[in-house]
């Protein structure tokens, strides 16, 4: 029996997702394949090692003897896929290695194989890896594939081992009647079984997530965008009777995460309203753990009716991880939109729709920002704060990762918007030692400079509106018609660039070294200690009370004319490290400044839960603030 091995290494060893590709193209191939028989599918246990378990994977690997061996390559676990793919290869020379996922080079770089001369083929992130698999399987002879009948790879040829392309090709066609409608957990539960025993048994202290695909493809083609299932293509949709019986076996195990990975979630209407219901039907393990999150909602006005519907379903059983309803804008601003070529429905029939869920369950509103678009300027980007900040919402900011296989990759398209990305090995918010990425950090329309400016704006914002500092006092200011991004632009370059000039000149040269160095992540120092530049004003507040805390407020007061009394009253509520993790009674008031049992009380530790509570939503609802009152 030959022997196929599929390993998708998780990011953090303790989070671990079910084997979907796996158990998708096990599936697949049992109902498709023509030497069903003759191959091995060996469980994907190799999915619960990370990184640091390198000897372990090889030891597991050197019992199996794989006669096919494939990685899925993503951000976050690059460099591990890639080690063990030249072990393999060194170690077992006949076994074919083929890599696939989201983050490959091959379509820009002649020299992919020439580099990874352990790889044999490599399938673009938008293709269908059950085809693959299958394809290859039928055709494999003797250590041999003739890869001209795998449809979309990518192999070597030649000495110079250049990159060359399959012709065969899937059609439109092809797509709409592809074998799609099948069961992908429930047709492998035994296998499933046995994975989520395994995990529990050696890495007991993990949290499982599940993927839950009821539809593959997305009509839209924005250029920053790797989706699995492809983009600017027919979207393809399973049975609802499939996603019920996948859905039933999954609310077996002990999950506390599940991933519908639909990029248009609602566009079915009914039939999505119906699996949301399906899923709130009969209770799971734990209300309070098992969470769902969503890869996106369909983005016609059309469909908003439904969106509106799976929304209300999601809030009032409390599915959702996140206590806050999110909008589809990644800018407000049309030319960048334009140039991302991104689709949004009007912010203003989205807020139509969703507010009054939000209103009936006080849950706060929030916008996905991604920073370093092309197009962006830090006009438009403070246009951004000011717009939203008008309609009190919520900001979430993300770095933009250039994948390779994204439109924005091509050479044309950063050439012609100017795109400066920077690659970076060792993670970007934190050290990640088996990451890869490359973050955008400049473009024809912005300067690494102004993206530093932005990054500490995103850090500005974070304390002053959603982390409650000085709460009245920022009330006040807005109450005089203020607005947010005038505030913090003028917090930063009025108050940050120019009193705390020192501060701002030493995150200026750690800016430099993070442009310079691919090793380093984008921290700097605060209190001796590495922080990412997105928390910095986080940092400095809660170390620096007397340095950074005073001049500011005394800054605000003077610009805005804030009342003493107000200030006053903030200062007895603001937590900093000299009073974090204590309780005690100053008349007229008793502060609690503790969370828990937990006697830490280091900034990592007051960091994690200034995130904990932005994450679920809590630091922009209700009374709490974590820099504020607890
Ligand atoms: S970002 Fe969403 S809508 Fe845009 S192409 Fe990707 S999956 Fe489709």
């Amino acid at each position: 029996m030959k022997n196929i091995v599929i390993a998708n290494f998780p990011r953090f060893n303790n989070q671990i997702w079910l084997p979907v590709l796996w158990a998708s193209a096990k599936t697949y191939y049992e109902r498709n394949g023509e030497r069903v028989n003759e191959w091995h599918w060996e469980p994907s246990l190799l999915d619960i090692y990370s990184e640091e378990y390198f000897d372990d994977i090889c030891d597991r690997l050197r019992k199996l003897k794989p006669t096919i061996f494939a990685i899925s390559l993503y951000v976050w676990n690059y460099k591990i896929s890639h080690r063990v793919a030249e072990w393999v290869k060194t170690t077992f020379p006949d076994c074919l290695v083929i890599s696939g996922g989201p983050h490959q080079y091959f379509k820009h770089d002649m020299d992919w194989f020439k580099d990874k001369w352990y790889i044999d083929a490599s399938l673009p992130g938008d293709s269908y890896g059950e085809i693959c698999f299958k394809e290859i399987l039928d055709n494999y002879d003797n250590g041999k594939v003739d890869w001209e009948q795998v449809t979309d790879l990518h192999y070597p040829i030649g000495k110079q081992r250049r990159v060359q392309r399959s012709r065969k090709t899937m059609t439109k066609k092809e797509e709409r009647v592809y074998d799609y409608d099948y069961t992908v957990y429930a047709s492998q539960a035994e296998y499933i079984e046995q994975f989520v025993e395994f995990q529990r048994s050696k890495t007991p202290h993990a949290i499982l997530l599940a993927l839950l695909e009821t539809t593959r493809g997305c009509p839209y083609g924005c250029t920053y965008c790797d989706w699995g299932g492809g983009t600017s293509t027919a979207v393809i949709k399973r049975g609802l009777d499939k996603v019920k019986a996948d859905i039933d076996c999954l609310k077996q195990y002990y999950l506390d995460f599940l991933y519908i990975g639909d990029a248009n979630f609602g566009i079915f209407e009914e039939r999505d309203i119906d699996i949301i219901r399906h899923l709130t039907d009969r209770p799971w393990w734990s209300k309070q753990r098992f969470k769902v999150g969503y890869g996106g909602f369909a983005k016609t006005a059309n469909r908003m009716d439904a969106v509106r519907e799976i929304v209300r379903l999601d809030v009032e059983a409390g599915l959702s991880q996140q206590k806050e309803i999110k909008l589809s804008m990644q800018t407000l601003d049309d030319e960048v939109l334009e140039n991302i070529d991104r689709k949004n429905i009007p912010l203003d029939i989205q807020l139509g729709a969703l507010e009054p869920i939000a209103r009936d369950n006080k849950l706060p509103m929030y916008v996905e920002i991604i920073m370093g678009l092309p197009g962006m300027t830090l006009d438009k980007f403070y246009t951004d704060f000011n717009i939203l900040g008008d309609r009190r919402l919520s900001l979430q900011f993300f770095e933009w990762i250039l994948l390779p296989e994204t439109p924005a990759y091509a050479r044309d398209y950063r050439e012609r918007y100017g795109i400066l990305s920077i690659e970076k090995t060792n993670g970007w918010t934190d050290y990640e030692l088996h990451g890869h990425a490359n973050i955008v950090v400049g473009a024809k329309s912005f300067t690494t400079d102004d993206y530093l400016q932005m990054l500490l704006s995103a850090s500005m914002y974070r304390m002053l509106i959603q982390g409650g500092y000085y709460r009245n006092t920022i009330e006040e200011i807005l109450g005089q018609g203020v607005r947010v991004g005038e505030l913090i632009r003028t917090v930063i370059e009025e108050f940050y660039y120019v009193q705390l000039r020192g501060h701002a000149d030493q995150v200026r040269k750690d800016w430099q070294h993070i442009l310079d160095n691919r090793e380093i992540p984008c921290q700097t120092i605060v209190a001796n200690e590495r922080v990412y530049i997105g928390w910095y004003f986080v940092a400095l507040a809660f170390h620096n009370p007397e340095e950074f805390t005073a001049p500011l407020i005394n800054f605000l007061q003077h610009k805005y004319n804030i009342k003493l009394n107000t200030i006053e009253q903030d200062q007895k509520f603001t937590i900093n490290c000299t009073n974090f993790n204590k309780k005690y009674l100053k008349f007229p008031y008793v502060y609690d400044y503790t969370k828990d049992d937990n006697s830490r009380h280091d900034f990592d530790y007051f960091l994690s839960l200034f995130q904990h509570f932005s994450e679920s939503g809590k630091i922009f609802s209700g009374n709490k603030k974590l820099l504020g009152v607890i």
